[in-house]
């Protein structure tokens, strides 16, 4: 009796809140290292928008509208491939900004991002700017950071330096309301303290860069993956977007041998449920 009471209370609330019968995020891959997330609850979360220019971008993905509303936008590094949209995309969607304390306080002075709206924090920390059920935490990255005046809403001055440091350059874990966790690498080489990222937080999922040149290439990602994040599935981001980062998916197969991290080898615009 108790138990037929169980499954008719379920099978209503599950009825009465599709929220509940479809817990799941949706990850959506929009080229390059930007991903669009969107939470159980609806929430939606950017990493790294570069969009307009980015050639790997879906043509309906280069209006930055076609994104519809989005909640917070994190940022890795102040690398050009990675906020070349962020000011834009900002004042469009008025979200709140993560990023890593140096890169925000030049930006807010800029103006490239509203102080109201800037959440500037450093590694390890962890926040959660829209909503208790998820939580972002920023991870160390073994890469550098600038900002680069040749961009929109910033102005190049004759003799003036062309690029100014930015604090350090980060990745992030993102938990979600269901569970659900996942690693975005942002630009980064090999380091063994991804052990401790695994350690901390246990991704489910790693969407890490393997383009070689500026990051760790398909064999560094595979050596990563293998010995230090261990997550169940990942992702190969950040590479072919330009000539000079040309490694594949493939590569990464490859130097992962018989490994049993599922690699989801996904087409830019393509989405997946977890
Ligand atoms: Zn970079």
């Amino acid at each position: 009796m108790l138990s037929r009471i169980l499954i008719v209370t379920a099978a209503v609330v599950l009825w009465t809140n599709p929220m509940l019968a479809a817990a799941e995020v949706e990850v959506l891959w929009l080229g390059h290292a930007t991903v669009h997330f969107t939470s159980v609850e609806g929430k939606v979360i950017v990493v790294d928008p570069f969009l307009k220019k980015n050639p790997k971008t879906p043509p309906k993905y280069r209006d930055l509208k076609a994104l519809g509303k989005v909640d917070l936008i994190l940022v890795t590094h102040g690398h050009r491939d990675h906020i070349l949209d962020l000011k834009e995309l900002a004042e469009l969607s008025g979200a709140t900004v993560v990023s890593p304390y140096g890169f925000a306080l030049n930006m807010v002075s800029l103006g490239v991002i509203d102080g109201e709206k800037s959440i500037g924090m450093n590694k390890g920390g962890t926040v959660s700017p829209i909503g208790r059920g998820i939580k972002v935490h920023m991870v160390p990255a073994e890469h550098g950071s600038n900002v680069d005046f040749k961009m929109p809403g910033l102005k190049l001055e004759p003799g003036a330096p062309r690029a100014v440091d930015a604090g350090p350059a980060v990745g992030y874990v993102i938990e979600f309301e269901n569970g659900f966790s996942v690693y975005h690498s942002g630009d980064t080489a090999v380091f063994s303290d991804m052990a401790l990222i695994r350690e901390f937080y246990k991704p489910d999922l790693a969407m890490v860069c393997i383009s070689g040149h500026f990051t760790m290439d398909p064999e560094g990602a595979a050596y990563a993956l293998k010995n230090f994040l261990k997550p169940k599935q990942v992702i190969p981001i950040h590479y072919g977007t330009f000539p000079v980062i040309n490694r594949t998916p493939a590569e990464l197969k490859q130097a992962m041998g018989n490994s049993p991290i599922e690699i989801l080898d996904m087409e830019p615009g393509q989405s997946m449920r977890f």
